[in-house]
């Protein structure tokens, strides 16, 4: 579906940008991907990857929330790949807790991470899209962001920020052929929900109608709509991706 297409996903060493770079990777999609820190997870995935499905596969240490180094990450893929055609933020983190004992520091982190980096890449990106008269950019944001959670003011907030972000993307580009569009997962099974007590897991599940948390392949498997010829109509949406825990 994504034959000879680069699609830059930015927090693929792990979790759910790793399941979209293996499902867009098997799809035809050179991969350029970012990570914060492991490296060496990074790098076995970079080669695993291009030699199981022979395509082009570069890993990039970059911070998504640095405004420079998301300008200067755009230009290496460009140059390494040729192009870009679907960019996926992804990187996100948690600091959750009470807002009683939220710091500053736990806000900005949160903030910058998981919104302003969305900021950061599309803007660093927009010129090669603009100049392909193409583009899909897809956010990365969560149903939190659509329902609020008590102990996560700052995440809910830079997620439900990206949902206007990309609704205004998609109005500003949408002349130039530039889709933009989120995703908002429920309860994933991946090292950010593994953090969880299994008492507070339980809670989630059962609140699932499908009783069971989603896997990296169901929320990439949206991605991949999202990101080919499937969705040449689909602008400005956020997709729900959580077993129906959240109907709207
Ligand atoms: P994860 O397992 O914790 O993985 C996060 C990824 O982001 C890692 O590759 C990490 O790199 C990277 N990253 C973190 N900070 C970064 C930065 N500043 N710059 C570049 N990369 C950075 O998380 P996940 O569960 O896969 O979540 C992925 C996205 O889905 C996040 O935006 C999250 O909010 C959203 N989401 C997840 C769930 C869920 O249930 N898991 C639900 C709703 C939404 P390192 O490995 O180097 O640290």
């Amino acid at each position: 579906m994504l034959k000879g297409k680069t699609t830059l996903i930015t927090g693929a060493s792990r979790g759910i940008g790793k399941g979209i770079a293996e499902v867009f990777a098997k799809n035809g999609s050179n991969i350029a991907f970012t990570y914060a820190s492991s490296v060496e997870k990074a790098k076995s995935f970079e080669a695993e990857l291009s030699s199981k499905y022979g395509v082009k596969v570069i890993g990039y240490q970059s911070n998504a929330a640095d405004y420079n180094a998301a300008q200067e990450l755009a230009d290496k893929v460009t140059a390494d790949f040729g192009t870009i055609d679907v960019l996926i933020n992804n990187a996100g983190i948690t600091r959750d807790t009470l807002m009683m004992r939220m710091s500053e520091e736990q806000w900005d982190e949160v903030m910058d991470t998981n919104l302003k980096s969305a900021f950061n890449l599309t803007k660093a990106c927009l010129k090669i899209f603009l100049k392909n008269k193409a583009g899909s950019i897809i956010n990365m944001t969560s149903i939190v962001g659509l329902t609020g959670n008590a102990g996560q003011a700052n995440y809910a907030a830079s997620k439900a920020g990206l949902i206007g972000f990309t609704k205004s993307i998609a109005k500003e580009l949408g002349s130039r052929n530039v889709r933009c569009n989120a995703v908002a997962p429920g309860f994933i099974e991946t090292e950010m929900t593994a953090e969880l007590k299994e008492e507070v897991r339980k809670q989630w599940i059962d609140t699932i109608p499908l009783k069971r948390g989603g896997t990296t392949d169901d929320v990439a498997n949206v991605c991949l709509f999202l990101a080919g010829d499937m969705s040449t109509y689909v602008t400005g949406q956020t997709i729900n991706v959580c077993g129906g825990m959240v109907m709207q």
